[in-house]
């Protein structure tokens, strides 16, 4: 079983955590990613002035400790949210917003320094780029005597005793074609796991200074009334970049950009006042347009429904397929957490 060749489907943060830890048992793994980027549902993008925004995850507080102690390990610093000022609640659009303080005795979120993706790049960097196959999209997995047969979108071949697919379950099953077929029970659960975040729509609005903060605003707001529902201050952890992040409303899907951007600058001059107009970038991930996420349900599934089932923590195709990734994990599935947990389970069974 040593030195065994292991294919892992996917270099999002569950992918690259489980060929870390395998490699440190001796394992021979290599990656297969359908995109160019690595990184999955992490991805940092840097606006012309130096913030750092992040248009996956951002966020994590102190019961994440497997996250807390790999960014330890990795001696990644990260930094706490700020949050300090007056925040935001929009309860009704001809209303005017409450104001409020976020207490200090309120758990903390932190933040990594220079974004998620410096914990992506840190994995990379152990795992070794050679050994991550991007632009390879899986299509088939394929059953053959005690080995699985990988067919990528090209038609290329790729056969390893083990195969670890950390897509969301119900992506898997409804993009990779399986020989023979998985069963039944587990095809009708894929199907009705949610893909967290999936639906949801980040934003972000880059400024030459923190003039919120300026006026004694924490950035923070939360809204039911308006396009942005979620936003804090997404400066950097030394105040050289500042920017404005957070989630829009994931029905606006359906508008242009042009239209939401105008909406979501409307809101912020509203908030903040004319200073909000003057800023140098806007950028938007529609998380629900990206087909290696998201693919659409057949029947309603409601956040985190079937996260974490107990039906995926047994191997399938006769012990050589692996269902993994975040939403499989039995702690903090869906969050960065449970990407990690999910990995480390995978590889305890190895
Ligand atoms: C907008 C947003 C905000 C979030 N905010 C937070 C947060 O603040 N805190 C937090 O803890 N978590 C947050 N999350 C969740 C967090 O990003 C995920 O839990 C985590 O990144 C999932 O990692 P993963 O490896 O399990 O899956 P993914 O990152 O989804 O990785 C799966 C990989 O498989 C690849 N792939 C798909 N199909 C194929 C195929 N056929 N062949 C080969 N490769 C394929 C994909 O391209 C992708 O790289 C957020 C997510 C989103 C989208």
């Amino acid at each position: 079983m040593n030195n065994a060749k292991i294919i892992i489907i996917g270099a999002g943060l569950s992918g690259l955590m489980m060929a870390y830890l395998l490699q440190k048992k001796g394992f021979e793994v290599i990656i297969l990613e359908a995109e160019s980027r690595i990184g999955g549902r992490i991805e940092t993008l840097t606006g012309s002035n130096g913030a750092t925004m992040e248009m996956g995850a951002t966020c994590f507080s102190k019961p994440h400790q497997n996250l807390i102690a790999l960014l330890e390990g990795f001696k990644i610093p990260y930094f706490k949210q700020h949050t300090q000022g007056i925040s935001f609640f929009e309860t009704m659009s001809f209303v005017p917003p409450q104001k409020f303080e976020i207490s200090d005795s309120e758990e903390s979120s932190f933040r990594i320094v220079g974004g998620t993706a410096k914990l992506i790049e840190k994995l990379v960097e152990k795992i070794g780029i050679q050994n991550i196959k991007t632009d390879t999209k899986v299509t088939t997995i394929k059953e053959v005597d005690n080995y699985l047969e990988v067919t990528d979108y090209k038609g290329i071949k790729y056969t390893a005793e083990k195969v670890i697919s950390t897509l969301p379950p119900h992506l898997l099953v409804q993009t990779i074609k399986f020989e023979p077929n998985l069963p039944d029970y587990i095809q009708q659960l894929a199907k009705k796991t949610h893909t967290w975040m999936g639906e949801s729509i980040k934003f972000a609005v880059e400024y030459a200074s923190p003039f919120w903060r300026e006026n004694n605003y924490s950035g923070a707001l939360y809204s039911q009334a308006s396009i942005i529902q979620e936003m804090y201050d997404h400066s950097t952890a030394d105040n050289s970049g500042f920017a404005l992040k957070g989630f829009l409303n994931g029905g606006t899907y359906t508008m242009s950009k042009d239209e939401r951007q105008e909406k979501v600058i409307l809101q912020l001059i509203k908030l903040f006042g004319n200073e909000a107009e003057n800023y140098i970038e806007y950028h938007e991930k529609i998380w629900r347009e990206e087909p290696l996420t998201f693919f659409p349900y057949e029947q309603l599934v409601m956040g985190h429904e079937n996260n974490g089932h107990t039906d995926y923590k047994t191997p399938f195709l006769n012990n050589k397929l692996y269902i993994s990734g975040s939403e499989t994990a039995s702690q903090n599935p869906g969050y960065m957490e449970g990407a990690i947990v999910a990995a480390k389970n995978i590889v305890s069974q190895f």
